[in-house]
C-alpha cells in the first residue's frame, strides 16, 4: 500500500459540491477583493474562536509580521519564541528587525513556561507562543508572566485552529492571535490565506487599514501599508470548510486516538496531551533516536513521513548572523534530531492508518 505523509485531495471531495459551487459564485460574482466573502468569514472566524475582532489577510506569515509590526515591536527589540518552531514565526519576528530570544521546549512541544522569565531582558517586548502540531502552552504561567513583566503576547496558532487551554481557544488569551490557512493546515483554503484575531479595536482597525496600502478610505493613504488581502475565493472556500470544523477537528482526534491506543514500540515515543487541554493535532509526531532506519523502513513499505522540522530556526543558515551555534539549546536540538511525522490527514482511510500502526510495530 502506498501512503503519503499528507494528502489533500481526499479534504478537498469530501465537501466537493460547496466547494465547487462556492467558487462558481464567486468567480461569477465580478467582485474578488474585499467582498462580502471576507466579510462574513471575519465575521465567523471570530466568532468561531471566540475573539471580538478577525482580519484576513494574505498569509500566516503576513499575520505575524503584521502584528509584531503594529504591536510597535521592531529594531532593538526581543521576543521570546520557543526554539523548536516552523522558522515563519520566527521571521515574524526578524523582518521587523526585532530579535528572537529562544526558549526550549517542555514535553508536550511547547514552549517550556518555566523557562521564559530567564530570558526577559529590558529590552523584551513580547512573548510569541506557537501552539505547535496542534498543541497547546501552558497559557495560566505564560499569561501571568506576560501580565507580570507587562509584556505583549502574540500567539502563533498556524497549526492549532480550534484548540482550547481550559476551555478558551488558541488565539485569545493575549494581544494577537496570528493564523495561517494554508492548504495543509487545519483550516485550510486552496491558496495562501491567513488573519490575526484581536479583542482590541483599534489594533483591529491598524491592520484593516494596513492591509490595504495603509488606506482607509481609497486614495488616501494614512500609512505605509502592504498588500496583503484575503481574497475573496479563498475567504468564500474558507467560509465552506469552516461551517466544517466540527466534524475536520473531531476526526483528527480520532486519527489521534486510534494512533495513541494501538502504536507500541519500545524505541517510539508517542505525542502527549497537556491535562486540561484540547489538541487539534495538526500532526502526529512520535520521536525515535532510530529515526533514519525508521524511515527507510517505512519508505520500503510505501509509506512516506515528513520531519517537523529537522533543521531548528537557530541553526538555520539564514539565522546565522544571530550567532548561535549547536549545542545552544540541547532540548530543541534532540527533538530536531528525533521527532518524526506520521502520515496524517483529514479523511485518512482506516485501513491507510492499520496498515502504517502495523508496519511501524513490526520495525524491528
Ligand atoms: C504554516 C505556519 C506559519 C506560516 O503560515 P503561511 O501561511 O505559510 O505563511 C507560521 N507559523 C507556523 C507555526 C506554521 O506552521
Amino acid at each position: 500500500m502506498k501512503i503519503m505523509s499528507n494528502r489533500m485531495d481526499y479534504g478537498y471531495y469530501k465537501y466537493q459540491k460547496e466547494f465547487e459551487e462556492k467558487a462558481l459564485s464567486v468567480l461569477r460574482s465580478g467582485w474578488y477583493i474585499l467582498g462580502g466573502e471576507v466579510k462574513t468569514f471575519e465575521e465567523n472566524f471570530a466568532a468561531y474562536t471566540g475573539a471580538q475582532y478577525c482580519v484576513g489577510l494574505a498569509s500566516g506569515l503576513d499575520a505575524l509580521w503584521i502584528a509584531v509590526r503594529l504591536l510597535g515591536i521592531g529594531s532593538g527589540d526581543e521576543v521570546i519564541v520557543q526554539g523548536n518552531t516552523y522558522i515563519a514565526s520566527v521571521m515574524g519576528i526578524t523582518i521587523n528587525g526585532a530579535t528572537p530570544v529562544f526558549v526550549e521546549p517542555d514535553i508536550y512541544y511547547q514552549i517550556d513556561a518555566d523557562k521564559i522569565e530567564e530570558k526577559i531582558t529590558d529590552r523584551t517586548k513580547a512573548v510569541m507562543v506557537v501552539h505547535l502540531y496542534g498543541h497547546v502552552a501552558d497559557m495560566d504561567k505564560i499569561t501571568r508572566i506576560c501580565h507580570e513583566h507587562q509584556l505583549k503576547l502574540i500567539e502563533d496558532c498556524a497549526q492549532s485552529h480550534g484548540a482550547f487551554y481550559k476551555g478558551q481557544m488558541t488565539g485569545t488569551f493575549g494581544d494577537v492571535g496570528c493564523f495561517s490557512f494554508y492548504p495543509s493546515k487545519n483550516l485550510g483554503a486552496f491558496g495562501d490565506a491567513g488573519a490575526i484575531v484581536t479583542n482590541l479595536s483599534e489594533l483591529a482597525e491598524d491592520i484593516r487599514v494596513f492591509r490595504n496600502y495603509g488606506s482607509e478610505k481609497r486614495y488616501y493613504n494614512k500609512v505605509v501599508g502592504a498588500n496583503s488581502r484575503l481574497d475573496e475565493i479563498q475567504a468564500g472556500l474558507l467560509n465552506v470548510r469552516l461551517s466544517h470544523m466540527k466534524e475536520i477537528t473531531e476526526e483528527r482526534r480520532q486519527l489521534a486516538a486510534v494512533y495513541s491506543r494501538e502504536l507500541r514500540h519500545r524505541d517510539i515515543l508517542l505525542p502527549r496531551e497537556r491535562e486540561d487541554t484540547r489538541a487539534v493535532w495538526h500532526q502526529y509526531v512520535i520521536r525515535t533516536s532510530r529515526r533514519r532506519e525508521l524511515t527507510e523502513y517505512l519508505e520500503q513499505k510505501g509509506i512516506n513521513t515528513l520531519i517537523h522540522y529537522p533543521i531548528p530556526p537557530h541553526l538555520a543558515e539564514a539565522y546565522r548572523y544571530l550567532g548561535h551555534c549547536r549545542g545552544d539549546f540541547p532540548v530543541t536540538e534532540r527533538y530536531a534530531d528525533t521527532v518524526l511525522s506520521l502520515p496524517f490527514y483529514t479523511g485518512m482511510r482506516p485501513e491507510e492508518q492499520q496498515y502504517t500502526i502495523d508496519c511501524i510495530n513490526s520495525f524491528v
